[in-house]
């Protein structure tokens, strides 16, 4: 569910007024609030004096259950106090958690941001890459390529894309058949620039997949 509320806005020419504000964000339930953030125009609201169109930062929770994102969202002015506001969300969350247990598990963290511009860009980035990984989908079907999946809360945390190829035919080492099934995948279609991104990463530094294997979906 998502809740909006009457809020007081105190507008720069001096002139205070109410506005209806959204203090919970639920995506399943209003994919369309979600469009508004990326798009800019969550939480905006209107001087009724000087007419003047601003966005009006204040807190609020985004939930996404399932891509494992739940992410408070505080102004971003409170970020100087940012240990306090960490210690909060942690205790809160505990709870929602709890009340929750007996309609849905909830086993992942939630993100912490100080003003709305960095949930934005998740958002924006998350959505490209559901590009990538829908082309990856199809492709998979037509070569010889097998999927690995993480759960979207670990990808997000190790800023990998969380569906990764390797070759259907395993020479028995994992990492290789994952840098094999890249190459296949960008001889294919060498436009999937989050897939390169991953295979350069790899090629750097090979044993960056033994953290990202830790936590593969069984
Ligand atoms: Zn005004």
């Amino acid at each position: 569910m998502s809740i909006s509320s009457n809020c007081e806005i105190i507008c720069d020419c001096g002139e205070t007024f109410e506005a209806e504000l959204w203090k919970a964000v639920n995506v399943s339930d209003n994919p369309e609030i979600k469009e508004l953030i990326t798009l800019g125009g969550f939480n905006i609201v209107s001087c009724p004096k000087c007419k003047q169109v601003f966005y009006w930062e204040h807190f609020f929770v985004y939930q996404d259950i399932e891509n494992e994102l739940i992410a408070y969202v505080y102004p971003k002015q409170y970020e100087k106090q940012a240990t306090e506001y960490r210690n909060h969300m942690v205790k809160e969350f505990k709870e929602v958690v709890k009340s929750m247990e007996e309609i849905i598990k909830i086993d992942f963290e939630p993100t912490l941001y100080f003003g709305i511009e960095d949930l934005v860009s998740t958002l924006k980035s998350e959505e490209y890459i559901k590009d990538e990984i829908q082309i990856l989908n199809f492709i998979s079907k037509r070569i010889e390529l097998d999927l690995i999946f993480l759960k979207p809360s670990v990808a997000r945390n190790l800023c990998v894309i969380n569906t990764i190829p390797k070759i259907k035919k395993s020479t028995g080492d994992i990492k290789k058949d994952i840098i094999s099934g890249l190459e296949m995948l960008l001889k294919y279609n060498p436009n999937l620039s989050e897939y390169e991104k991953l295979l350069s990463r790899i090629k750097k530094n090979v044993s960056c997949l033994d953290e990202i294997l830790m936590y593969k979906k069984q």
